[in-house]
Order: structure tokens, then C-alpha cells, then sequence
């Protein structure tokens, strides 16, 4: 799974493998940085 995060807004993105495009949805920011591999071991408690 590729997923990015934006690095202006921490918001989650995911890469549009047609357009091959990355932009933040949320604040349009193209600063995208690449989310850790093993964050599957993270828990966010919300
Ligand atoms: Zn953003």
C-alpha cells in the first residue's frame, strides 16, 4: 500500500496510480511526504 501524508497538514493521501499526481485534497499542498512502512503497528486512539 502506497500512502503518503501531506506535509503542510498531516493529511492522509493516497496516490492516484492514473494521474500519477499527489495534492493534498485538504490544503492543496503538493509537499507529500511518505508514510512509514511499519505504521501498521501504530494505534491511534481516538
Ligand atoms: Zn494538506
Amino acid at each position: 500500500m502506497g500512502n503518503y501524508v501531506c506535509a503542510n497538514c498531516e493529511e492522509e493521501i493516497k496516490m492516484d496510480p492514473v494521474t500519477d499526481r499527489i495534492i493534498c485534497p485538504n490544503c492543496s499542498s503538493r509537499i507529500i511526504l511518505k508514510k512509514r512502512p511499519e505504521e501498521s503497528n501504530t494505534v491511534k486512539a481516538r
